[in-house]
């Protein structure tokens, strides 16, 4: 997709201090970072969102959590982390493709705001 920001950012038109990358998975850090470990996980192929995802898509959908858990075991913050889609402006949803964020290394409450 032409004018998405995480397109663009994947295909490397924006910087972004890229984590780690697979054939499906992309993840890098949140230029607003809401705890030590704020990352971001998107699919290289654009998908809006979750609500919009289709039942092809359910695999790479779960590959970015998979990944999610992988940088969370490698940065040794598996006593407590979270991932958050969120879905729809309401949410605070911002950027339309879709983006598993994993938040740690500190205390989490809950529920989230
Ligand atoms: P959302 O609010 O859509 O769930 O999450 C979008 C996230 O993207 C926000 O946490 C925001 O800080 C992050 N973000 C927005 N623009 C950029 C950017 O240009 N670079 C990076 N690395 N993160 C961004
Ligand atoms: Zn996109």
């Amino acid at each position: 997709m032409n004018d998405c920001l995480f397109c663009k950012i994947i295909a490397g038109q924006i910087p972004s201090k890229k984590i780690y990358e697979d054939e499906h998975t992309y993840a890098f850090e949140d230029i607003d970072p809401k705890a030590p470990t704020h990352v971001l996980i998107v699919p290289k192929k654009h998908i809006t969102g979750l609500k919009e995802a289709t039942r092809e898509e359910a695999e790479i959908v779960g590959l970015c959590h998979l990944t999610a858990a992988k940088i969370g075991r490698e940065r040794g913050i598996e006593d407590g982390y979270r991932t958050v889609l969120n879905v729809g402006p309401k949410s605070g949803q911002s950027v339309f493709h879709l983006h598993v964020h994993l938040l740690g290394g500190r205390d989490l409450r809950w529920p989230p705001g």
